[in-house]
């Protein structure tokens, strides 16, 4: 098959007027198929095939029937990676209901903004996270709001493991969703702001195998982990969606992150293709317990940040394969990749996020007009929508504004919002966020040009370069470092790498202050948030 015909193949499997996602999620996938392997902290772990999750998630379907859950209700969860985690999704969507994920790393007003933006009538939790629901100033009480707990119940709580008990399997419902219809309301990660609720179409299926078979070449053979959390987009798509679409299966590790828990999954289970943030990985990289020796993976991917080339080389040298930046956005799900699969993606360019994915079509366009850029000229990463048959984003939640800012007049493009550049050959290149890009005496710089030349130092962990106000040249590149463990702030360790920059990157961009902190602003999801490093700058600075 061609992947014009497999794009093909899957939006009629996926885009079409009607069909069962219990089905299509599930029941069609060989019943003794392990869907997921629930690995605990000690990592003892338990296999869940998709005959016991299609039984399990039959009675969850009941019991919200029972609730009086409609098809197109929102029904949200706010629970660690597990097995009731699995069985509750998989019943939401059995029963025709839109998935609201609640990121287990939010507090309560995270919380509170994303059941008040779903109107979600139902929240699933677990024993862990159940307190954050109590009724708050960030979360006011809500009579109309049932909560199922995973885990003992509370006073006007409902036992998630009574409910599965009473409900009957065999009178699960069937119900017939369009490829139209919404599966999941998610919000994107707040990066830059206010995060924007995006209503996420059963369509979308067929990008999330796409990216699955091309992008990460999920193989019959391999052990696949994602370890992103299911609470963000590439956790949600890539470790929970993508695999029941295509009947793969993903690990699921009860646990947060450490280097030493995930040094052992791989080894212990056997991984062979794995996939994760950039945060993921630069900190396996300065973790004080280095790769076991044997590591030998056969895929590595990243997404959701840009990712520095010494990371992409420790990957190489330490885990057996170089790391693959792949890009994307919870608007579109991962578009332009450094894919895996060997008849698409043959090469690959270091430094490139890739080409676009088969059933996507990307461009650049000029800063200042919907004309497509030179090659290799800066300008606006953007979709083409007349040759992108598996874009399905059409628009956010209750924001006309926010969402006629994405589109072009003419409908033909989609504004991603990042600055790049493409090549003669369609590699495209990360610049910036349109909000990132520094702009100092006529010059545009994007950040993460100088953040991977400080990485590149072995003495720094992570660092994110921000422009602030500067009365003679607009604005000033400065730097704000994290150290690797063990290693201590001095001013000669700064002005070596001032030093660093100008002769690695060029003169004008080395940043003209270093400050050293010990933790960098980010999202739950890892993301680094410049804008909270540059407003706090922006304040000191009209203070002084
Ligand atoms: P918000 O829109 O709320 O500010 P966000 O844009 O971070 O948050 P996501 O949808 O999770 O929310 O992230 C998409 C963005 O992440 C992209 O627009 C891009 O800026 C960045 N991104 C994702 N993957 C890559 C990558 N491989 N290289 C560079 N940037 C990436
Ligand atoms: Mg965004």
């Amino acid at each position: 098959m061609t992947p014009d015909e497999r794009v093909a193949d899957l939006l009629a499997t996926f885009d079409n007027e009607g069909r069962d996602l219990g089905d299509l999620l599930c029941d069609r996938h060989p019943a003794d198929a392990v869907a997921f392997t629930v690995v605990q902290p000690d990592l003892t772990f338990r296999d869940l095939t998709y005959g016991e999750l299609a039984e399990s998630s039959r009675r969850f379907a009941v019991a919200l029937g029972e609730l009086g859950v409609q098809p197109g209700d929102r029904v949200a969860t706010l629970m660690g990676k597990s097995a009731d985690f699995v069985t509750t999704v998989l019943g939401i969507w059995r029963a025709g209901a839109v998935h609201v994920p609640l990121f287990t790393a939010f507090a309560p007003p995270a919380i509170g903004l994303r059941l008040k933006g779903s109107a979600a009538t139902v929240v699933v939790t677990d024993a862990s996270q159940r307190a954050k629901l109590a009724p708050s100033e960030d979360l006011p009480a809500d009579d109309a709001r049932r909560v199922i707990v995973a885990g003992e119940a509370g006073e006007g709580e409902l036992a998630l493991a009574d409910l599965l008990a009473a409900a009957d399997p065999s009178k699960a419902p069937v119900v017939e969703r369009k490829g139209s219809d919404e599966l999941v309301r998610l919000f994107t990660s707040g990066t830059t702001g206010t995060p924007k609720g995006v209503p996420i179409p059963v369509k979308a299926l067929a990008t999330f195998v796409i990216y699955l078979e091309y992008g990460l070449d999920v193989t019959a053979d391999d052990v696949y982990w994602n370890a992103a959390d299911p609470g963000w987009a590439y956790g949600l798509y890539y470790g929970i969606a993508g695999p029941l679409a295509a009947g793969r299966r993903n690990i699921l590790l009860q646990a947060g992150f450490s280097p030493e828990t995930t040094w052992k999954v791989i080894t212990e289970l056997g991984v062979t293709n794995l996939a994760a943030a950039p945060t993921v990985f630069r900190s396996l990289r300065s973790a004080e317990t280095p790769a076991p020796a044997g590591i030998d993976l056969r895929r590595i991917s990243s997404a959701g940040e840009p990712l520095n080339p010494d990371v992409v080389t420790w990957g190489a040298e330490t885990l057996g394969a170089e790391i693959h930046d792949t890009y994307g956005q919870t608007e579109l799900g991962m578009s332009i990749v450094n894919g895996w699969h060997p008849d698409v993606y043959a090469d690959i360019r270091h430094g490139s996020m890739g080409r676009a994915m088969p059933g996507w079509k990307a461009a650049v366009l000029k800063e200042e007009s919907d004309e497509i850029a030179e090659p290799g000229e800066l300008g606006r990463v953007v979709i083409d929508l007349a040759g992108s048959p598996l874009m399905w984003f059409t628009g956010y939640v209750d924001a006309p504004e926010k969402t006629a800012e994405r589109f072009s007049a003419d409908g033909r493009w989609y504004y991603t919002g990042d600055a790049g550049q493409m090549d003669a050959d369609g590699f495209l290149y990360f610049s910036a966020r349109d909000d990132d890009v520094i702009i100092m005496a006529g010059y545009r710089i994007g950040p993460f040009e100088v953040e991977s030349v400080l990485v590149g130092d072995p003495r720094v962990a992570e660092s994110a370069v921000v422009g602030v106000p500067d009365a003679l040249r607009g604005e000033v590149v400065e730097a704000f470092v994290v150290l690797a463990p063990g290693e201590t702030p001095s001013a000669e360790l700064a002005t070596e790498l001032k030093n660093r920059v100008k002769t690695k990157l060029a003169a004008h961009l080395y940043p003209r202050e270093i400050h050293f902190v010990s933790q960098l602003p980010k999202t739950p999801s890892g993301k680094i948030q410049r804008f909270q490093l540059r407003k706090e700058r922006t304040e000191e600075i009209s203070k002084a």
